[in-house]
């Protein structure tokens, strides 16, 4: 985008048409690379309502987290749970995302229990039990 505006000052006195026309084709280029992208599969089976909830947690305080199955039209296409899915399927297909997300380090990720729906920002709880269900914390990411 910096890119385009940076080149489109640039070039506006003699080339902005062509300029513009590049900008257009690269934005179109980035919205068909970004949509198969989202649409192949999540990391995580909940996320977290509000964007930004990260930054107002300590590390000892839990959030609610909502189930991704709940709200997608089918979800087993996107890798999730089928909606309705009892919590040892859930938590099974979560483990699976979290061992990808887990062999990626990606900042400021925390944890959460897929089964409880809760979540927290100390990864350092990652895999440790669950403080409500005992299952094992796993791997979440909170944009
Ligand atoms: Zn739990």
């Amino acid at each position: 985008m910096l890119l385009c505006e940076q080149k489109e000052v640039l070039y506006r006195a003699h080339q902005a048409r062509s300029v513009s026309g590049v900008c257009e084709s690269l934005n179109r280029f980035r919205k068909k690379q970004k949509a198969p992208v989202a649409a192949m599969s999540y990391s995580q089976v909940d996320i977290t309502e509000a964007f930004g909830d990260d930054q107002r947690l300590g590390p000892d305080e839990w959030i609610t987290t909502v189930p991704l199955n709940a709200t997608t039209e089918n979800p087993e296409s996107m890798g999730l749970p089928p909606a309705g899915a009892d919590a040892d399927e859930v938590y099974r297909v979560a483990s699976k995302l979290s061992e990808l997300r887990e062999s990626i380090p990606i900042p400021n990720d925390g944890v959460y229990c897929p089964v409880c729906h809760i979540a927290n920002v100390d990864l350092s709880k990652l895999r440790t039990p669950c403080p409500q269900c005992r299952r094992a914390l796993l791997k979440f990411g909170w944009d």
